[in-house]
């Protein structure tokens, strides 16, 4: 599952943990996004804690991991490479890429996105206020899932952080705490 991860909130876990247990997956790996290459916002956290904040949310799953690989290729992030260095670390297994009904309708932008489908078997996850939907994509490397309704996002997440106002129980309590720790969020201008 990639994402920017800022910061990551139980809408991505809920998605991720539900996948896994209709797919059957033996493990979801997270990849926090080195520069996310179709989002203008220029002041996205610094890599290394949207890291952490991710380490520290799957921490107690013992079927969810980090990945670094976008953050340690540098540049742009395209999904493309991240499918390309999983399969190549692991050519035995069967990748699935999970992503949200948003993600879902923007991918055919992608870079190289028919060849996505040749890497992973894609699922699209409801959202709440985006329509689920696989309109011109292989039907046969596309699934879609209903997953429980969180209306949460980073977005949200970071704006609440700046007015003062709690995100206690939108993520998780470890990341609740890194954010007041680090004072993220605080002091940005604009979204
Ligand atoms: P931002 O508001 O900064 O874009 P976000 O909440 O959309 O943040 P991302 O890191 O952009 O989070 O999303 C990573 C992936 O998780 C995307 O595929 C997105 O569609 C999916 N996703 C995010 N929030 C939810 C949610 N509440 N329910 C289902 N899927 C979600
Ligand atoms: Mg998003």
């Amino acid at each position: 599952m990639g994402g920017t991860f800022d910061p990551i909130h139980h809408g991505h876990l809920v998605a991720a943990s539900e996948v896994a247990a209709r797919f059957d997956l033996d493990e979801v790996v997270f990849v926090p996004t080195g520069r996310p290459w179709q989002k203008s916002r220029g002041d996205i956290a610094p890599p290394e804690h949207r890291y952490l904040m991710t380490v520290i949310a799957t921490a107690s799953n013992p079927r969810f991991t980090v990945s670094r690989i976008d953050i340690d290729r540098g540049g742009f992030t395209y999904t493309i490479d991240t499918l390309r260095e999983l399969a190549e670390a692991q050519p035995d297994s069967d990748l699935f890429f999970i992503t949200g009904a948003d993600a879902l309708e923007k991918i055919l932008t992608w870079k190289d996105a028919p060849d996505l489908f040749h890497l992973a078997h894609f699922v699209g996850v409801t959202r709440p206020g985006h329509q689920l939907r696989a309109d011109g994509l292989p039907m046969d490397r596309v699934s879609l899932l209903e997953v429980p309704a969180l209306s949460i996002s980073s977005t949200d997440c970071r704006r609440r952080v700046r007015s003062g106002l709690p995100v206690w129980y939108l993520v998780p309590d470890g990341v609740v705490q890194h954010i007041t720790k680090h004072r993220l969020y605080a002091g940005g201008v604009g979204d």
